[in-house]
């Protein structure tokens, strides 16, 4: 039976300057419009909203925090924090597992610069469908709790309904902490990264090296988190590094999108003028956002600045293999080919030639394959297809594994259902107007993205009048 709150605030052992203390804003008016339940469930906490009214408005608790961080935004260097959000501490569950329980929202914070520390309905909504069906996927990410409405108007181009969400994540601990860290001394940097290891990676705190298998541990994490990304076609569109943690899980990810048709140039934030987070950087802008907190770690990798360049370098040099190794086995996967063999990779690279060249859509043209339902892939009369269709079916039938077991893996990692952009959006307007039906369904059918049992209208990629090119931040 889920009962409650379990807090713990190890955070605030570090040094004060990592955080700073918020006054929530009241908001007497709140009310959970949108609950995660099953969220509920899993984390032993209550699965009656009614439940959370004080605690997600700060009433009764201690004083929440704000995290301090710097961050690389669009590659220029900025010192951030938490404007909107407050972290009202760790909820530890019975089985041992800590998560930060964080509101995003609540109002102005030491950090704000200009902002008003407000969130609107919409992004928040939004925020609540993308990490539920990221999670959903198999995909590491933070996750929702709930979304209040707070009563109170955000005034963006125009009046907005405000919001506050409540997300828990195994920490807000991000690349841009440790460039803060970095900002102060060698001993701060060394006490966030103890605190970092023993609470993210703590089978490598004992170990004489164990900066650099920290940095080797968010290499893995991170070039892993990416090529999944990667194989579903989601573009997280603000890689800046304050959006990313070193735990591995996707946060963030505010005018994110899946793509649609395969175009690897793919960009939808609005505010991404350059391109520089479009589908095809993700990979590498991973590996920039890792060399700056190689560049934070240098002072404690080695006494000698030179061989700590040189671990930091070597750890680079890996992430690059493992991201390349992930993202084939992710693509071999994709394609039910169990056991990856050099020989087998211009498979996989001619099937996504085709499926760019003919602008298919990604999702159901994988989907399509796995179903064996060739006569829906709109190329499927052209000659590189069939030529491509008898190789990668010889292949199959070259392996150990039989052409069922593939089919099986295949139904296992090609999601029939993906939060298309233009099913999101009009989820979120109506939100905006206070219709959470259209949210709630679509969150529902989420939950289950790898069955095709789903009405068309999810499935289906948007017609050319229903395209949405463009997302916005919140
Ligand atoms: P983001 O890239 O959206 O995660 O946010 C970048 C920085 O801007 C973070 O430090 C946020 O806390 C801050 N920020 C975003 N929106 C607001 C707002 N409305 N008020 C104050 N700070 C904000
Ligand atoms: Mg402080
Ligand atoms: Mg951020």
């Amino acid at each position: 039976m889920a009962e409650k709150f379990n807090w713990s605030h190890t955070y605030k052992e570090l040094p004060e300057v990592f955080w700073t203390e918020v006054d929530m804003m009241d908001a007497p008016e709140a009310e959970m419009v949108l609950f995660n339940k099953n969220l509920a469930a899993v984390l032993n906490l209550p699965e009656n909203p009614d439940n959370y009214n004080d605690i997600f408005t700060g009433r009764g608790m201690d004083k929440p925090i704000a995290l301090a961080y710097a961050g690389h935004q669009f590659g220029h260097f900025n010192m951030l924090g938490d404007g909107r959000a407050a972290l009202l501490g760790e909820h530890v569950t019975p089985s041992g597992e800590r998560y930060d329980v964080h509101l995003k929202g609540t109002g102005r914070t030491e950090f704000s610069r200009n902002g008003d520390g407000l969130a609107a309905v919409g992004p928040m909504v939004r925020e609540y469908i993308i990490s539920e069906a990221l999670h959903a996927l198999g995909i590491p990410t933070n996750r929702t709790l709930g979304v209040m409405e707070t009563g109170r108007a955000v005034v963006r181009e125009k009046n907005l309904p405000g919001a506050v969400l409540a997300r828990v994540a195994s920490s807000h601990i991000r690349v841009g902490t440790f460039e803060y860290a970095a900002r102060l001394s060698k001993e701060h940097v060394q006490t966030l990264a103890d605190y970092t290891i023993e609470r993210h990676y703590p089978k490598i705190k004992h170990s004489e090296n164990k900066y650099e298998l920290f940095l080797e541990s968010v290499a893995h994490a991170q070039s892993y988190l990416i090529s999944e990304w990667m194989g579903v076609g989601f573009i997280h569109g603000v890689m800046n590094t304050d959006n990313m943690t070193v735990s591995g899980e996707s946060i963030d990810f505010g005018p994110c999108a899946f793509m649609n048709q395969y175009d690897q140039d793919t960009v939808y934030s609005s505010i991404d003028t350059e391109g520089r987070y479009r589908y095809r950087n993700q990979p590498a802008i991973g590996q920039w956002n890792l060399s700056k907190l190689a560049e934070a770690l240098i002072p404690i990798l080695d006494d000698n600045e030179d061989e700590a360049v040189k671990k930091a370098e070597k750890v680079l040099g890996q992430y690059r293999d493992l991201y390349q190794a992930y993202w084939l086995k992710k693509m071999a996967n994709k394609l039910g080919i169990i056991k990856l063999e050099e020989n087998d990779v211009d498979v996989i690279l001619e099937w996504l030639d085709i499926l760019e060249e003919n602008r298919a859509d990604y999702t159901s043209a994988f989907r399509n394959l796995t179903n064996n339902e060739i006569s829906k892939l709109e190329f499927n009369t052209t000659e590189r297809f069939s030529k491509w269709f008898e190789s990668w079916q010889s292949l199959l039938e070259g392996k150990e594994a039989t052409l069922d077991e593939a089919y099986t893996v295949m139904k296992a990692v090609n999601p029939a259902v993906i939060p298309r952009n233009h099913i999101v959006e009009n989820a979120v307007s109506a939100a905006e107007n206070g219709d959470y039906s259209q949210a709630e369904a679509l969150i529902e059918v989420l939950k289950y993205p790898y069955v095709d049992e789903h009405d068309e209208v999810y499935k289906n990629p948007p017609k050319p009048d229903e395209e949405i090119t463009a997302t916005f931040c919140g």
